[in-house]
């Protein structure tokens, strides 16, 4: 990974790496409000939504509010943390996910609160991924849920009470709204970690970039007319098949190559005279024309036509005919 970072110039990239256990005693205490019941947001106005919110900021009238949000738009990513008197936003790497920003920013709203003196507070936000996420730690949760159960245990032994709330996004809850305009103007970038599950998904997908810019020039190579471009292909479900299709398409099968491990000639077309390979036998060999006619309706298919991302219906029809099939 180091290596790699180097590679891509991010070996400055502060890393939050993940606790090296997980205590079977950890067993987090960690609850959220939900005061919108089981309202359906589609066919639920606005208002009733403020309503249901008001409703529940009076019962927690004595809560401080501190309204949470993080925002990824195209290549930015940032958070913001309303307090009633202050506002704070902060951009993060372009790579972060924005799980890690809406997290952050839950962080960030902890470590204000144990800045200040012992009091009672209410969390908002509207990742319920997040608070999901803070419900079920386990093994492989996202290295900021253990800063923040950590942070949260902390603050309740200090004496603090906390409480944490979903707000449903855009749907006029002030706080909600502000914190989300905060994030999306956020101008101040933020040094906290990046946890490495964000950095290896980019440098994923800056290896892939590199392949494919790689694989865009190997035009001559064979290989490259039957695949252009790098993606997964859905496989066929009968393990046979799948072999078969997967040899034709690289151009090994035991007919065309087994000569190699043989020590032997390789083998000729009785036809042509041409040395057999899988596109001669697939498109080129004149004495299948009259096969090629009847199963793809040409006497000249092209190899992705046969064997590309969508193999033709008839290709096995056509291998079995020709006698090609058992030998692949
Ligand atoms: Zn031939």
């Amino acid at each position: 990974m180091h290596y790699l970072m180097k590679d891509f110039n991010l070996h400055e990239v502060p890393i939050s790496l993940l606790p090296s256990f997980l205590p079977p005693w950890k067993n987090s205490e960690f609850k959220y409000l939900n005061p919108f019941g089981s309202f359906d947001k589609s066919n639920t106005s606005d208002t009733i939504f403020q309503q249901l919110f008001a409703d529940h900021r009076l019962g927690f009238h004595d809560f401080v509010p501190i309204y949470t949000d993080g925002s990824k738009l195209s290549s930015r990513v940032s958070f913001a943390v309303v307090f009633p008197k202050s506002v704070s936003a902060f951009t993060l790497l372009p790579f972060c996910s924005i799980f890690t920003a809406e997290i952050t920013a839950v962080f960030y709203a902890l470590k204000q609160i144990l800045k200040c003196a012992i009091g009672i507070h209410a969390i908002y936000t509207d990742s319920l991924s997040v608070l999901q996420a803070l419900n079920s730690l386990h093994c492989k949760s996202h290295p900021l849920v253990f800063s923040v159960l950590d942070l949260y245990e902390k603050l309740i032994s200090q004496g603090f009470s906390l409480v944490f709330c979903w707000v449903l996004s855009h749907v006029g809850i002030a706080g909600n709204e502000q914190a989300d305009s905060n994030a999306r103007s956020a101008t101040h970038f933020s040094h906290e970690p990046v946890p490495v599950c964000d950095l290896k998904k980019y440098i994923k997908s800056c290896l892939h970039m590199k392949w494919k810019i790689h694989w865009d020039q190997e035009i001559d190579n064979k290989l490259h007319s039957i695949k252009p471009i790098i993606e997964n292909w859905s496989e066929d479900v009968n393990r046979k098949r799948n072999t078969v299709l997967t040899r034709l398409r690289i151009g090994h099968t035991r007919f065309t190559h087994r000569h190699l491990l043989l020590g032997e000639p390789a083998p000729t077309c009785p036809h042509c005279s041409c040395t057999m390979s899988v596109k001669h036998i697939l498109i080129e060999c004149k004495h299948f024309k009259i096969h090629r006619l009847r199963f793809f309706n040409t006497s000249s298919p092209t190899l992705t036509t046969m064997i590309g991302r969508h193999p033709h219906i008839y290709l096995f029809e056509f291998l079995k005919i020709t006698g090609f099939y058992p030998h692949i």
